[in-house]
């Protein structure tokens, strides 16, 4: 199992780490730069305008976390398949290059903004991306396409919880899988 945060809002940092903490529960979190950088435009969650984005340096410290890998999560947070292609430059490759020189790290995974997609960008995201989550709401197995991560949404209840705890395998194992699989073709 994996649990995945989205959006970079702060209460990230103050409310959610400190009890991931607790329970040593390690956590992809996706990242739209813009967001990050204050563009209007790029404020993930329509009513949530009073809660503030993590900061650049909070990318940089979160991003040695143990616990915490970084995905990205576009720049502007639109619907991607709307964007021109100059523009989907910006929202795929140079997202992911702006996290990387934030964190010093590779970034690898990405989550389509409000989990739109379609054929042609998915393989654009195929060129940029190792992984990729799409909605779903349904576990994932060893023959997961590793680019159509499923997730299972976790709000208010704990109604949503069920499937997931029911779930045998999910993303977790899936990108330890890809990770294996990579180890071995470097041998
Ligand atoms: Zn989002």
């Amino acid at each position: 199992m994996c649990v995945t945060f989205d959006d970079a809002y702060d209460n990230f940092r103050t409310r959610a780490l400190p009890l991931l903490e607790v329970h040593q529960v390690p956590v992809l979190l996706y990242v739209p730069v813009g967001f990050i950088l204050g563009e209007p435009a790029a404020d993930p969650l329509a009513g949530a305008e009073h809660l503030g984005a993590l900061t650049v340096d909070d990318l940089r410290e979160l991003s040695s976390h143990p616990l915490i890998r970084i995905g990205a999560h576009s720049w502007t947070h639109r619907d991607l398949r709307r964007v021109s292609a100059t523009d989907l430059s910006r929202e795929l490759e140079d997202a992911r290059d702006q996290l990387e020189q934030w964190t010093g790290k590779e970034v690898e995974d990405f989550c389509y903004p409000r989990a739109l997609w379609d054929a042609a960008l998915e393989s654009r995201v195929r060129d940029t991306y190792a992984t990729a989550t799409i909605g779903g709401g349904r576990s994932n197995d060893s023959t997961t396409d590793l680019l159509r991560l499923q997730r299972v949404s976790i709000r208010r209840g704990t109604e949503h919880l069920a499937p997931l705890l029911r779930s045998p395998l999910c993303i977790e194992e899936a990108l330890a899988d890809w990770f294996r699989r990579r180890r071995r073709t470097a041998q």
